[in-house]
């Protein structure tokens, strides 16, 4: 394991301890050590990649099935009202471990707790043709990446 490898790599590797609660092959599910509520778990690829526009398609869909198929699990486990669940994609969202996780943390009624919209900053006031630019500007990038049968991540790579 490479000397800046993230604590993620070693929980993956078995070089630190943590509370497995998921495996397989591919991906890690344990609880968080700071739980933002009981039953708060992660979920992570054994294989380091920073941001989820980096990770394979495989990898990918089986990391968004374990969090489907975990996320009632967790909720009856820990008797949760509901679920909040979240990537920080990157430094200036939050991310403070630069390997993929996805944050499952369990909501309770009234449990003082706020919407997934009280995460960003001052909201931007925006005019029609400012929504109606960025969505185009977001479709044909995506035509682009489609019609080239690739992304800018995996040209990248
Ligand atoms: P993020 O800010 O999205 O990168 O979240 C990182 C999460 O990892 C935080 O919720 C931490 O509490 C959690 N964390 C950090 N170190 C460990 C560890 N050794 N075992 C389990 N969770 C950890």
């Amino acid at each position: 394991m490479s000397e800046d490898s993230t604590i993620f790599e070693q929980i993956a590797a078995g070089e630190i301890p943590a509370r497995i609660v998921h495996e397989t092959e591919t991906i890690l599910a344990f609880l968080d050590a700071n739980p933002l509520a009981p039953g708060h778990t992660l979920i992570i690829p054994k294989e380091a990649y920073t941001k989820i526009g980096d990770l394979p398609d495989d990898v990918a869909a089986e990391l968004w099935a374990s969090a489907q198929s975990l996320t009632p699990t967790i909720e009856t486990a820990v008797s949760a009202d509901a679920t909040t669940v979240g990537i920080n994609n990157g430094s200036a969202a939050g991310q403070e471990v630069p390997h993929v996780h996805i944050h499952i943390i369990p909501r309770f009624d009234d449990d003082g707790g706020g919407p997934i919209h009280a995460v960003a900053g001052t909201r931007p006031e925006l005019s029609d043709s400012e929504l109606d630019d960025i969505a185009a500007n977001i479709e044909s990038a995506d035509n682009i990446w489609t019609a080239l049968g690739s992304s800018p991540e995996a040209l990248a790579s």
